[in-house]
């Protein structure tokens, strides 16, 4: 095939009609789900203002020093949306939603932007389904946030995968092990890549997420926070811990976890893979207690999670699971000559009217074509019409499946149908 004159951008994909009906699929899960949980959906813009995203989820952040796509118009800033979390809490504190009452149950469903180097798993515009439930420190909210990920896996059928669990600690016992860290890496600081030198002073607990090779050893062997957490910080993890046991909810745990995001407290945990290769992380998430007052609201706690859905995807195919039915119309009018065409036009809304899905060929083809169109949509049924049976007012009714046909008249088809 030739190669198109315009394609789309390097690490963005059209999802193409053969694929729509599974995303769909899992949408109509998301949705489902969510409401048996009871979170109501919020969908916020796809740009935000640039200066929001640097302050909530970090100016040293890799997603924030590299891959935002940023540009001016006019006077305004506008950042393409690289996740949610800063934009739920903006629309939160912006929309007074502290006012419905009680910790709101937030979900959302759409597309993020990272100009991030393309490969598996790794897209520039890529979908995140995602929690956030503002309002609350109670353990609780951070495990009903763990279950209902964990629940979206499970109904799919997906199960090989490893809950990895930290708690980051909140602002004191993150000052201790800051501190710790620091004289521990300091020593170092000269064989440390560039990107953790500069981090050692601002936001050391970051250099633990490096993937840097020069960095491993010193993470290997640096101090772990469970270590420093104060008892609030502790007590809170220890509870969460309980909870996702009398869940039944396996997890291992991981003091190196931290996050790609400054803003998280306490909880932090993510979901990963042995089926997705090198970009293993299906999805993360944690507390982030501090983000609400650092984007100009009261001082708010907060948990939530984000989860790719093309990495989700990717687990389905090795796993074999197909989420979507094949496609398929339930009437196919296959019709020859300019009458019979006519005919059909005014007896598709009359079948939609029933609940039967219905189409006809726009072609003018051959019969034989047209049979053959209605295969390739995997028509249930045909509804045959030429000349002689406008003029009888009855009509072939073939089904396709069992290849036996009845003459009937609109009246009759209609009803046979629609049962
Ligand atoms: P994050 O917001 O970085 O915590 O990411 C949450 C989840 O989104 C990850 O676990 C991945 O499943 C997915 N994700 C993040 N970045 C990308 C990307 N560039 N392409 C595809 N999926 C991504």
């Amino acid at each position: 095939m030739a190669k198109a004159k315009y394609t789309t951008h390097h690490g963005m994909v059209d999802i193409l009609p053969d694929e729509t009906p599974t995303w769909r699929a899992l949408e109509n899960i998301i949705h489902e789900e969510a409401a048996k949980f009871n979170f109501e959906e919020i969908r916020t813009p796809i740009m935000e203002q640039t200066e929001l995203i640097k302050r909530g989820i970090g100016q040293l952040t890799d997603i924030v020093t590299k891959e935002i796509f940023a540009f001016t118009k006019g006077d305004s800033n506008y950042v393409l949306r690289p996740e949610l979390t800063a934009p739920v809490v903006r629309s939160y504190v912006e929309n007074h939603l502290d006012q419905r009452g009680g910790s709101q149950k937030l979900y959302y469903i759409g597309p993020m932007f990272r100009a991030e180097r393309p490969q598996k798993g790794r897209q520039r515009q890529f979908q995140q389904f995602g929690v956030e439930i503002i309002g609350s420190d109670n353990p609780v909210a951070d495990v009903e946030c763990i279950a209902f990920m964990m629940r979206i896996y499970q109904r799919i059928g997906i199960k090989n995968f490893t809950l990895k669990l930290n708690s980051v600690g909140d602002p004191e016992s993150r000052e201790a092990y800051k501190t710790v860290l620091r004289e521990y890496l300091q020593p170092n600081f000269d064989k440390l890549s560039e990107l953790s030198q500069k981090r050692l002073e601002t936001n050391p607990m970051r250099i633990l997420d490096s993937k840097e090779k020069e960095d491993q050893e010193f993470i290997k062997n640096a101090p772990v926070i469970g270590d420093y957490l104060n008892d609030e910080s502790k007590t809170h993890f220890e509870l969460v811990c309980e909870m996702l046991q009398s869940l039944d909810i396996e997890y291992t745990l991981d003091p190196l976890l931290v996050r790609g995001m400054d803003y998280y407290t306490r909880t932090a945990f993510e979901l990963t893979s042995p089926d997705l290769g090198s970009q293993d992380a299906l999805a993360g998430g944690g507390r982030y207690d501090l983000l609400v007052e650092e984007i100009g609201g009261k001082p708010t706690p907060a948990v939530g999670f984000a989860a790719g859905m093309e990495r989700l995807f990717i687990a389905c195919e090795e796993l074999n699971i197909s989420l979507a039915d094949p496609k398929k119309v339930d009437v196919f009018i296959v019709s020859l000559g300019d009458k019979a065409r006519k005919w059909a036009l005014k007896t598709l809304p009359k079948l939609r009217e029933s609940g039967i899905s219905a189409t006809m060929d726009y072609l003018d083809r051959s019969m034989r074509a047209q049979m053959k169109d209605a295969n390739r949509e995997n028509a249930s049924f045909t509804i045959i019409v030429g000349d002689n049976e406008l003029e009888e007012g009855t009509f072939t009714l073939r089904n396709m499946k069992e290849s036996d046909e009845s003459k009937l008249s609109l009246d009759e088809i209609i009803k046979t149908l629609s049962n």
